[in-house]
């Protein structure tokens, strides 16, 4: 048995284990493709191949001996935020993780990992304390799921044209994140 087998036999008994306890399964931003919540817990063997070929290194697990958790993927979009290469969706062998294109027009259609939430306190623009524009800069889709509005040009979210891939969290300079993405729970829609 190498590595990798030894980590998908542990995973499954871990799994097996974890499903008698609660999960945060719920409050988790997952990776694109990403089944719904319970569905996604019941198919993903924690076999880490996601993370595995995740260029930003963007896709994170718990420990497994927390029990309160999942231990299944998720992304802490403030630290590193998913670039929407969708390799992980072609690697998960289980249909944990669905398909998505990497056409990203196309991807936009359907695609929902999260939705952002903008604390205008917290954003400089919005309270006044300078231009920023970053997470602007950093959207896969400017002019679209932000838009910048007014004389400070500060930032609008469209939760229709967002997938909630977390660059703009991630690019956000404020230290008490101005930009938090709420996870949709499920990630693709019809
Ligand atoms: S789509 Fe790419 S960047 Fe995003 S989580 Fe998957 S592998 Fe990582
Ligand atoms: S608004 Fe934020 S989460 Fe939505 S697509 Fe743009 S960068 Fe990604
Ligand atoms: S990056 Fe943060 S501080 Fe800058 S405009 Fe966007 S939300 Fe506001």
């Amino acid at each position: 048995m190498n590595r990798r087998d030894a980590l998908v036999a542990f995973g499954g008994l871990a799994g097996l284990t974890l499903g008698f306890w609660p999960t945060r399964s719920e409050a988790r931003l997952r990776p694109p493709g990403a089944r719904p919540p319970r569905e996604f817990d019941a198919k993903c063997i924690r076999c880490f191949r996601c993370a595995e070929v995740c260029p930003p290194k963007a896709i994170l697990f718990d420990s497994v001996l927390d029990l309160r958790s999942s231990d299944t993927p998720f992304i802490d979009a403030h630290s590193r935020a998913c670039i929407l290469c969708m390799k992980c969706t072609e690697v998960c062998p289980t249909g944990a993780l669905e398909p998505v294109t990497t056409d990203l027009a196309e991807a936009q259609k359907t695609l929902r990992m999260g939705s952002p939430r903008l604390d205008r306190g917290r954003c400089l623009p919005y309270s006044g304390r300078g231009v920023c524009r970053l997470c602007y800069y950093a959207c896969p889709y400017p002019d679209s799921a932000i838009e910048l509005k007014g004389p400070r040009q500060a930032p609008v979210f469209v939760a229709d044209a967002c997938v909630g891939c977390g660059l703009c969290e991630e690019a956000c300079p404020t230290d008490a994140h101005a930009i938090r993405i709420a996870p949709a729970g499920g990630a693709l829609v019809p």
